[in-house]
């Protein structure tokens, strides 16, 4: 048999880059075999090396809302790159974008663009720490913020799909500084409040967590867990952070915090992903004197090279222009339909499942019971999840690598699109359900 061509791009790759990848779920690790090397999108679909397609429920891991290679996109790019790829100087684009998060997402009265979501949680907690005077931050089991060394405990995503406690290479003075909680568990919060208050400076929590799977938020007696952490954290004089990177523009128009954020408000809140529509964008931002501490008016230091660069920019605003409340109706639709399949396939086939979703985004966990923690999470069947992720993509329909994944939709995932995702599901339950 003559190697694919993605077979010998990984071959290569292995030898010049860390197991052939640049960021660790894209190795196929967990669910072992030879990850299809991508040479080409559009739309809803993915082309690889080796001339296969692929519907795509990876979205480039949120970014591409608006599907691949969408026109008014790629033509923002294209335009801003003949005016120059890059200044180090201030330009509009960047004042366009921060006005537009500003006139989304209320809490959001000044931002800063820097060019991941790591970049964006790392620069929130400084300010936090700054603002405060403190050094703890408490973080919840499962949550993922990126690969900051404080954050990388019990972090989902990645580490979910790998195994790993947090990360060698972590201080132990960082480590210490890091208090992991289960998600959802207010005792505990309290708890820690009460012994510990006047050291924390933030709470740090995915708006919706969806790097463990989709956790949406749960509610007790009428009252979120966000305005519950928002509470809990102000009472003490401490921040909380709203890590929005992955919920952000995509939850809702505003993001998770479109959903259930109302009576209360981060201190402080991250964006990445869409706001970036695929170029490197990371955002964070909140209250005025919060963000007033950064240099150089103030003494938190933050800056980047290539921050708020034109051509990133461009496709972001480009997006975000992109998705009006008809876009919004189109992803929920495409998703509402597609979890209905995903459940009537596996029913059917007698696969234990439950899926959970927080706006448009959602996820299939291959267990019976609703997931609400991280060690629920990793409580489910991954061995199905892995069998049903081989047969859809040799069906063409391309899942996340990792049973620890949301599922992403796109405005391009229409009607036609489902169906060819339809047609595979029945053959990829029954070997979830194979033993
Ligand atoms: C993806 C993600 C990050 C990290 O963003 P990068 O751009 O990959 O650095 C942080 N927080 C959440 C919630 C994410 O989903």
């Amino acid at each position: 048999m003559t190697p694919s061509l993605s077979q010998e791009l990984f071959d290569r790759a292995r030898r010049v880059i860390p197991s052939g990848v640049n960021s660790p779920v894209r190795a196929f690790g967990s669910v072992g075999g030879t990850p299809p090397f991508l040479a080409s999108a559009k739309g809803a679909l993915l082309t690889d090396a080796d001339g296969r397609e692929y519907v795509d429920l990876v979205g480039s891991w949120g970014p591409m809302v608006l599907g691949h290679a969408h026109e008014p996109v790629v033509a923002a790019v294209q335009d801003a790159a003949t005016r120059g790829l890059s200044f180090g100087a201030p330009q509009a684009g960047e004042v366009t974008l921060a006005e537009e998060v500003a006139r989304r997402i209320g809490p959001i009265q000044q931002l800063r663009l820097v060019n991941s979501g790591t970049e964006a949680t790392m620069s929130a907690l400084r300010v936090a720490r700054a603002a405060t005077g403190r050094d703890v931050v408490v973080k919840f089991a499962g949550c993922y913020h990126g690969h900051v060394d404080a954050l990388l405990a019990e972090a989902g995503s990645g580490v979910a799909t790998f195994a790993m406690p947090g990360s060698a290479g972590v201080t132990e003075g960082t480590a210490r500084d890091t208090v992991v909680l289960p998600y959802g568990d207010r005792a505990a919060l309290t708890e820690l409040f009460a012994q510990r208050g006047d050291e924390i400076a933030a709470v740090i929590t995915e708006a919706a967590p969806a790097n463990m799977g989709v956790v949406p938020p749960p509610e007790v007696d009428g009252v979120g867990f966000n305005r519950f952490l928002a509470d809990t954290a102000h009472a003490a004089g401490a921040l909380l952070i709203s890590d929005e990177v992955l919920t952000g523009f995509r939850a809702s128009a505003q993001g998770h915090y479109g959903i259930d954020g109302e009576g209360w408000a981060p201190d402080l809140m991250t964006f990445g992903k869409v706001i970036g529509g695929g170029l490197p964008v990371g955002a964070f931002g909140g209250r005025e004197d919060l963000m007033g501490l950064l240099a150089p008016a103030g003494p938190v230091y933050q800056a980047g090279t290539l921050s708020g660069n034109p051509l990133a920019t461009a496709a972001g605003l480009a997006t975000l222009a992109g998705l009006d409340d008809a876009a919004y109706r189109t992803l929920d639709t495409a998703s509402s339909t597609l979890q209905q399949l995903v459940a009537d396939a596996l029913t059917a086939a007698g696969v234990p499942h439950v899926i959970q979703r927080a706006g448009t985004l959602f996820s299939v966990f291959f267990r019976e019971e609703p997931v609400r923690t991280y060690a629920e999470a990793k409580a489910q069947d991954t061995a199905a999840f892995t069998r049903f992720f081989h047969a859809l993509l040799e069906a063409g329909v391309y899942l996340p690598p990792s049973a620890f994944e949301a599922w992403f939709v796109s405005t391009a995932h229409t009607p036609e699109i489902i169906d060819r995702i339809a047609a595979a599901l029945p053959a990829a339950a029954k070997a979830a359900a194979a033993r």
